[in-house]
């Protein structure tokens, strides 16, 4: 990784290292952090004096070779001060960032989605989130429906809020970009598909929208969680959000086994902000609060949470795990009480 002595290089500049680099059969990427650009080496970058050369330039601060497969995730990289900014909020900084929304956006009720979006404005949330694609484990239950992403946009243009969306494959990228969809999110199913992953980063690069990577429930080790956030980064988005959401079930009674407690090991060993998911975690409106206030004690940056003005009318996991918006207000208000007294205690 190449780190500019000033914030990012000028066009003469970038020409004379991507001459060095060619080289060496390599090409340099710019990925834009909050106040300082870095340049990602692509290819075999083990070469000593192609790193000897670019070094000695006089405008290059210095070429980090930080031994890591998440070198750009990594707590050490010079991407370690980037902040992930969604709408007016940079996630983590003043309170919990809280994303809430129903699970799935029915289509053929879009005035449940809207009242639903008009309530959690109200409540405090600071992102909408809502399926328009769903992955489903019975391929015969509903699947999604392209009609639902103009709800959700009427929904951000009538609350202003950012909103985040689900996406699968390329098709639904492209619908999702040209949206503008606030916030991407790579479902548990697809946290290792690195693929998708590639492209997502690629067509993200520069525009600005966050991604939400949820923690797969296979996904074994909190390193192979980095590194598949390693694969949005290194394609140029760096606004990456890590969402823990539960792992394969072992507690009988709950949906998934709840995994807040990775926080801490996911913010020691890089810079991005941990929005943890408990409506997956846990899979029961009644437990939600609690695994909540954990994330928000664990260190969490913000939460992703399934509300719904009246859950039973909702599909997906909306009946089984939604709140309503008055106990999302609530919640809000319990965890804004523990972020202060973490704070407190830090200091
Ligand atoms: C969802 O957010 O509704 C969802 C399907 O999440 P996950 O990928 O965590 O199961
Ligand atoms: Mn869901």
């Amino acid at each position: 990784m190449i780190i500019p002595k000033a914030s990012k290089l000028d066009s003469k500049q970038i020409k004379e290292i991507e001459k060095i680099v060619s080289e060496f059969d390599c090409n340099i990427l710019e990925i834009q952090g909050h106040n300082q650009c870095v340049y990602a080496i692509l290819g075999d970058e083990t070469h000593a004096l192609m790193f000897k050369r670019i070094a000695g330039l006089s405008y290059i601060r210095k070429v980090d070779a930080i031994e890591s497969p998440y070198k750009l995730m990594d707590r050490r990289s010079a991407l370690s001060d980037h902040q992930v900014q969604v709408g007016i909020s940079t996630v983590g900084k003043d309170s919990p960032f809280i994303i809430g929304g129903p699970c799935t956006i029915d289509p053929k009720e879009p005035s449940l989605y809207i009242d639903t979006a008009h309530a959690l404005k109200e409540a405090g949330v600071n992102a909408l989130r809502g399926g328009v694609w769903k992955p489903r484990t019975n391929p015969y239950s509903y699947q999604g429906d392209n009609k639902a992403i103009e709800i959700i946009i009427q929904a951000r243009e009538e609350t202003g809020l950012p909103i985040d969306v689900e996406v699968m494959d390329s098709e639904q990228l492209t619908i999702a970009m040209e949206a503008k969809v606030d916030i991407l999110q790579v479902g548990t199913r697809n946290a290792l598909n690195y693929s998708l992953l590639k492209e997502i980063g690629k067509l993200s690069a520069g525009t600005g929208s966050g991604v939400l990577l949820k923690r797969g429930r296979h996904v074994a080790s909190p390193n192979e969680f980095i590194a598949a956030a390693e694969y949005l980064v290194a394609e140029g988005n760096p606004n990456v959000m890590l969402c823990p959401r539960g792992t394969t079930p072992a507690l009988d009674g709950y949906r998934n086994h709840p995994d807040e407690s990775v926080t801490p090991l996911l913010k020691n060993r890089t810079w991005a902000p941990v929005v943890v998911d408990p409506s997956h975690s846990v899979g029961h409106a009644e437990y939600v609060l609690a695994c909540s206030l954990s994330a928000i004690a664990y260190g969490a940056d913000g939460l992703c949470i399934e509300s719904h003005i009246d859950p039973a009318r909702g599909i997906g996991d909306d009946p089984k795990q939604a709140i309503i918006p008055e106990r999302m207000k609530e919640l809000i208000s319990s965890c804004r009480e523990i972020w202060a007294h973490r704070y407190q205690v830090k200091d």
